[in-house]
C-alpha cells in the first residue's frame, strides 16, 4: 500500500523560509526544459511552489497552481485509501474489457498502467493519442528525416513552422531553440529565420524572444495541405499555370522555395496536436515527403513538438513493453495494435468496454470524456468531472510531488524529475501498482 511520500531533499536553503531548487526540469510540455529555479515556501505557505528563473507562463500554471485538498473518494463521499483502492481492484476485477484512457503521468506511471491493462486484459490510449496518429502513420507508410530539439538549436539557419501556434503549446521553443545565447559549431546563424506558414499565432511574441528574422505566409489551416502540395511542386521545377487563387499565396511560396534551395540545414517544425483540422495527416506527409525530395541538393529535416501531458513516455512505454505504438488492447492475452479500434473516445460512443480507468496527474483540464460506465480516476487533485466518479483517488503530479522521468518530445532523451515539496499524494504508479496487487 502507498505510503504519504518521503521528505525531499533541498538543494539550497537561503534562510529566508524558502528551498530553493535549481536545474529543475519542467513536466508541462513535451520540450521538458531542464533549466528551471523553483521555490517551495515554508511555514503557513509550505509546499507552494514559484518559479525564480525561466519558466513560461504554462510551467508557472502547472508549477503555482495550489491544488485543493483532496481525499479519495467512493461516489464523490470521502473514504480512506485502502477502502478506494479495494473498490477499484474490485471494479477491474469484474470488467470483461476495462479501458485505461488519459495516462497523463510519467514513465513508471505508463508502465504501473500498462502491467496493470495487460494483467485485466484492457485497452491503453493515451487522450493525445490522436496527435500522435497524425504522424505515426506516416512514420509506418514511408519513413521520415528528422532532426532533435539539440541538432536544430546548434545547426540550422531556416525553421519553418507549420499551422502550430507554438508560442501557446511549447513556449520557450523559439527562446531555447531558435534565438538561445549560444550554440554549438559557431553561434547560432546570424541569418537564422523563421517561416510561419498557416495560423502559428502572433509573429510579434515570437520576435520578442529574440528570432531576429520572421517571415509570415498566411493560409486558411484547412488549406495548409494544399499551400504545401503548391510548394513542393515548386521545389521539383514543375510548371504551375498562373492563377488568381486566394487560398493559395503563390509569390510568398515561391519565396519560401528559393529560401529552401538555399539553406544549409532547414528545419520542419509542427506540433501534430495543432494539426487537428481536414487531411492534419496530410499536411505531415507532404512535409515528410518535401524533407526527403530537398535532401538530393542540401541538408533538411522533420521536428515534430509533441509530447505534452506525458504523451511522449506513453507512447514510448507503449512501444518498449507492447512492441507496438499507442492504441493496444490486451484483450486476447496478447498485445494487439489498432489505432483505429481501439481508439477509447470512439468506443465509448459506440458503447464498447464496461469500465473506464482514467489516469491525469498533470493538467486538471484533461478530465475524462463523459460516459455512463463506472468510472476510476487517478487525478490530480482539482480536476472537475461531468459526473461524481465511482472511485477517485487523488495522484501527486510527477516533477513536484514525487521524483520521476519523462521522455521528451524528440524521443532522443528522458529528463529526470525531482520530488520538489513534501506530499502526502502518492503517485500514479503507487496506485497501479497496489491495485495490481489486490486482484
Ligand atoms: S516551454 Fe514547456 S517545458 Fe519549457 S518551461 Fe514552458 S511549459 Fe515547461
Amino acid at each position: 500500500m502507498p505510503t504519504a511520500s518521503q521528505g525531499i531533499e533541498s538543494q539550497a536553503s537561503n534562510g529566508s523560509g524558502l528551498d530553493t531548487f535549481t536545474s529543475v526540469t519542467c513536466p508541462f510540455c513535451g520540450l521538458h526544459c531542464d533549466d528551471l529555479e523553483v521555490r517551495n515556501s515554508s511555514g503557513a505557505d509550505a509546499g507552494h511552489l514559484t518559479i525564480a528563473r525561466n519558466g513560461c507562463e504554462r510551467a508557472a500554471r502547472g508549477f503555482e497552481r495550489r491544488p485543493p485538498p483532496s481525499s479519495p473518494q467512493i461516489g464523490g463521499r470521502d473514504t480512506d485509501l485502502a477502502t478506494a483502492l479495494a473498490t477499484a481492484a474490485r471494479l477491474i476485477g469484474g470488467a470483461r474489457l476495462p479501458l485505461y484512457g488519459g495516462l497523463g503521468t510519467d514513465v513508471e506511471g505508463v508502465r504501473a498502467i500498462m502491467a496493470l491493462a495487460d494483467r485485466s486484459g484492457g485497452v491503453v490510449d493515451h487522450h493525445l493519442s490522436a496527435a500522435i496518429q497524425r504522424n505515426m502513420g506516416v512514420l509506418q507508410t514511408q519513413g521520415w528525416i528528422m532532426s532533435t530539439l539539440t541538432e536544430t538549436r546548434n545547426r540550422a539557419d531556416l525553421v519553418i513552422v507549420v499551422a502550430s501556434d507554438l508560442m501557446t503549446l511549447h513556449p520557450r521553443f523559439f527562446e531555447r531553440i531558435v534565438a538561445p545565447a549560444e550554440a554549438m559549431f559557431g553561434g547560432v546563424p546570424s541569418d537564422r529565420t523563421v517561416v510561419l506558414v498557416g495560423d502559428c499565432g502572433h509573429a510579434d511574441a515570437i520576435t520578442r524572444t529574440g528570432v531576429k528574422h520572421v517571415v509570415e505566409i498566411p493560409s486558411a489551416n484547412d488549406d495548409i495541405p494544399v499551400v504545401l502540395g503548391v510548394l513542393r511542386s515548386m521545389l521539383k521545377g514543375t510548371q504551375l499555370p498562373a492563377r488568381d487563387d486566394q487560398r493559395v499565396p503563390f509569390n510568398e511560396l515561391a519565396d519560401l522555395a528559393l529560401r529552401c534551395k538555399r539553406a544549409e540545414y532547414g528545419v520542419f517544425v509542427w506540433a501534430p496536436q495543432a494539426l487537428a483540422f481536414r487531411d492534419g495527416d496530410l499536411a505531415v506527409q507532404i512535409v515528410t515527403d518535401i524533407v526527403r525530395d530537398i535532401n538530393k541538393t542540401t541538408r533538411f529535416a522533420g521536428l515534430s513538438l509533441g509530447g505534452n501531458d506525458g504523451a511522449a513516455s506513453a507512447a514510448s512505454v507503449c512501444s518498449w513493453q507492447s512492441g507496438y505504438p499507442l492504441r493496444v488492447s490486451f484483450a486476447s492475452g496478447a498485445p494487439d495494435y489498432d489505432p483505429y479500434r481501439y481508439d477509447i473516445r470512439r468506443m465509448l460512443e459506440a458503447g464498447e468496454g464496461d469500465l473506464l480507468v482514467w489516469t491525469a496527474s498533470f493538467d486538471p483540464e484533461a478530465a475524462p470524456p463523459a460516459t455512463g460506465l463506472p468510472l476510476i480516476a487517478l487525478a490530480t487533485p482539482g480536476m472537475r468531472f461531468s459526473r461524481e466518479p465511482d472511485v477517485l483517488i487523488p495522484v501527486g503530479t510527477p516533477g513536484l510531488d514525487h521524483s520521476g522521468r519523462l521522455v521528451r518530445c524528440d524521443s532522443v532523451v528522458s529528463l529526470p524529475l525531482r520530488q520538489l515539496r513534501p506530499s502526502r499524494l502518492a503517485s500514479v504508479t503507487e496506485i497501479a501498482n497496489a491495485i495490481a496487487a489486490s486482484l
